[in-house]
């Protein structure tokens, strides 16, 4: 936490933010795509909460990234028209020899009890097949396919494999498979730096009802302006009103996979110098190390441990009671 990579949250519009908690609230930290072929790529959960058109759905979630917000993932690639980028693609057989589509799929089968042999132009599953001699319809094991071909009604030649071609249904272009692109669809998630900071801002949250118990305001992420003009950001400023006098108390919590590194105590002291709180409290979970203890008690900042953010609040709790 406190990375340089962390999002700058007060540069995220409240448009943005509202998303990405909408989506912390609803458990969906995973944005998954729908291919809608007359429409493009939707994302139809996103639309529905931000009541946004696909396009502009789009957009948000490519300027989230960009942001690092949210990170994304290759979900799908599909095939694009080369001219207008749409996929409400008609894929089509074309004639490999003239590029017709006016082509025919002819099959050889052979009448298994009397050995006639015919051709026939369709097969569908389920369609049976007529002998020409008896004019009996035949179940797939009376009789067997000795051949299979495509024929050109236009130009009369025969082919194996026909060339696949696609009509677009947006901007009328046909072309073939070779010609056409590809366009990538993603999925989304939230990054790791921001769910480091969900993390972070869920932990204020259990440290915030300390504080609201004991009758403050608080707020989060907040630029308190120093006596020397500089602006400096808390996690958290509880406020409250005692005897007709504000009482201010700043808090940074930082956490650790071990023991907090004693420097966060001296980046906090320079803040707390210039904005003179009531009150600083320096919350290190699971603890801070022995130097930074030191610190704390000669910068006269409050330290608060905890192996959670729940320990942490019961020991806050007494501290500003
Ligand atoms: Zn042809
Ligand atoms: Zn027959
Ligand atoms: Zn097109």
């Amino acid at each position: 936490m406190g990375s340089p990579t962390e999002p700058k949250v007060d540069e995220v519009s409240g448009r943005k933010l509202a998303l990405i908690f909408k989506l912390i609230g609803k458990g969906e930290l995973n944005i998954t795509p729908l291919i809608d072929h007359s429409v493009g790529v939707r994302y139809p959960y996103i639309e529905k909460v931000m009541e946004l058109k696909p396009e502009e759905v789009r957009e948000l979630l490519e300027s989230l990234t960009a942001e690092k917000l949210l990170k994304k993932s290759l979900y799908d690639k599909v095939f694009a028209c080369p001219k207008c980028a749409s996929i409400n693609l008609s894929p089509r057989g074309l004639c490999p020899y003239c590029g017709s589509f006016d082509i025919e799929k002819k099959r050889l089968l052979e009448h298994l009890r009397d050995g006639t042999k015919f051709v026939v132009n369709k097969l569908f599953e389920g369609v049976k097949p007529v002998c020409p001699r008896d004019g009996m319809e035949l179940e797939p094991h009376e009789y067997r396919v000795l051949a299979s071909w495509f024929e050109c009604n236009i130009c009369k030649r025969k082919f194996d494999t026909p060339e696949v071609g696609f009509h677009c249904i947006t901007c009328g272009l046909d072309f073939k498979a070779r010609e056409g692109e590809f366009l990538e669809v993603y999925s989304y998630s939230l990054s790791e730096e921001m769910s480091d900071y969900v993390e972070k801002l869920a932990n204020l949250k259990i440290l915030a009802e300390s504080f609201t118990s004991a009758g403050y305001n608080v707020r989060f992420i907040e630029n308190l302006e120093g006596l020397s003009g500089s602006m400096h950001k808390f996690d958290l400023v509880a406020y409250k009103i005692e005897k007709g006098k504000e009482i201010k108390v700043v808090l940074d919590l930082y956490k650790g996979e071990g023991e907090v590194d004693g420097s966060v105590v001296i980046s906090m002291f320079a803040k707390v110098l210039d904005v003179k709180p009531d009150k600083a409290v320096c919350v290190a979970i699971p603890s801070l190390s022995g130097v930074g203890k030191n610190l704390a008690k000669q910068y006269n900042i409050e330290v608060v441990e905890g192996s959670s953010a729940e320990e942490a609040a019961s020991t806050l709790s007494k501290l500003v009671r």
